[in-house]
């Protein structure tokens, strides 16, 4: 039994845009898939296993829970943790092989006393090193330190016994902007960080992982990729905001990425509604004749956000549909009058790929809803379950 509210996973859509990521960089440069948030609402271990099976090098989550899922499912390569987590979650980092960012005494301090406790040393002196990665503020003003401290931090990440630096990473937040103060802005976190790996050559360390940029800097920016990349979004087939096709396409460069999840659910009740009378809380729409509407068991609660109505049309049988008032926690209503073809328990795609009979993306839902494709893909709950097709 299952739910007809669903969101099917396009294997081979994922596939191709992994390939086309692939066929964008050097082949010495890693790959880091951020798979945080569920795997941006596609399920993190179907989308972590198609990943490993394409060859990534590592797995980008933001929570300590993220991680283990991903292990108690099988996944063996490096997992990388995006986010800072409390003394508490330490031990799982080491039980799990999750290795964090840090960056500064105290919190190295408090993962280093943690890996004290946890990791007893071998008969024979040796003790075991934990991997971390240097986490660098080069204008992102999240977490990191600066680089002009990078060089200090990552020698005390080193003394402590049972801590090992493996890499040293940094966030760029206008790689996605095509201004030219964003481009300069770019570039000049690019400077810092440079300068902080200079700053921790200086100090004799050699890091082996250098990782600067997500999806926009693997289109944008091939000068800041170094030798790894942390793609999220163009994974699951969108472009990170003004980094679009056709700006890419403006410089000669070639990438088509193709959507990877559908949301779909089915036409459960259809109703004819006379004139005059209103659809769903706050009667903010009234029916200025008689119509026939769809009742579609999705709601915010499944991620189809209130501010998608009005505005939003999704798609039976390869025509839209406009939904009509609000949207509530469970349902909502579209209005199919009485010309369509629209029978009951036909298939609705509220947005997906082409070949899942879609007409919008995930973008189209970001336009009316005011926001970006990351938090439409994200807003997708665990009560939607995901299907792999091929
Ligand atoms: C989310 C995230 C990414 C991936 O970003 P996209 O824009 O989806 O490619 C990479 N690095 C860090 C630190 C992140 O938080």
């Amino acid at each position: 039994m299952s739910r007809c509210t669903k969101a099917f996973i396009h294997k081979n859509n994922l596939k191709h845009n992994i390939e086309q990521i692939r066929k964008f960089i050097n082949p010495d440069v890693k790959l880091c898939f951020a798979v945080k948030a569920d795997a941006y609402g596609h399920d993190a271990v179907l989308t972590s296993k198609i990943a490993e099976e394409c060859g990534a090098d590592f797995l980008a989550v933001a929570t300590v829970e993220e991680g283990i899922e991903l292990r108690e499912a099988g996944i063996t390569i490096d997992i990388i943790l995006l986010s800072l987590c409390t003394p508490e979650e330490m031990p799982y980092l080491f039980k799990y092989s999750i290795n964090p960012l840090i960056f500064n005494e105290e919190n190295i301090k408090f993962l280093s006393d943690a890996a004290d406790e946890y990791f007893s040393d071998n008969a024979d002196g040796n003790c075991t090193k934990f991997n971390v990665f240097l986490a660098v503020d080069t204008g992102m003003g999240r977490i990191g330190c600066y680089p002009e401290e990078a060089g200090e931090q990552a020698s005390f990440i080193n003394s402590r016994k049972h801590l090992k630096l493996e890499g040293v990473c940094s966030h760029l937040c206008v790689s996605d902007g095509i201004s030219e103060e964003n481009i300069s802005f770019t570039k000049k976190q690019g400077e810092r960080f440079r300068i902080a790996v200079e700053n921790i050559r200086a100090k004799g360390i050699e890091p082996e992982i250098f990782s600067c940029g997500s999806s926009a800097a693997l289109l944008a920016y091939p000068e800041l990729h170094f030798n790894m990349i942390r793609p999220g979004i163009i994974a699951y087939g969108y472009y990170p905001d003004e980094v679009t096709e056709d700006y890419l396409k403006s410089f000669g460069k070639d990438i088509k990425l193709k959507p990877v999840l559908s949301f779909e659910t089915k036409v459960v009740a259809i109703r004819t509604i006379k004139k005059g009378e209103s659809i769903s809380y706050g009667r903010t729409f009234i029916c200025e004749k008689d119509t026939r509407i769809a009742v579609l068991p999705v709601g915010y609660a499944d991620g189809l956000l209130r501010r998608f109505s009005p505005g939003l049309c999704v798609t039976i049988n390869g025509k839209n549909y406009p939904v009509r008032g609000r949207i509530c926690m469970d349902q909502c209503m579209v209005e199919i009058g009485f010309d369509s073809d629209v029978k009951l328990w036909d298939r609705v795609v509220i947005f997906g790929p082409e070949e899942s009979g879609a007409l919008n993306t995930a973008d189209t839902l970001a336009k009316i809803g005011n926001t970006i494709s990351y938090e439409v893909l994200t807003s997708i709950s665990k009560r939607v379950k995901k299907y792999i097709v091929e």
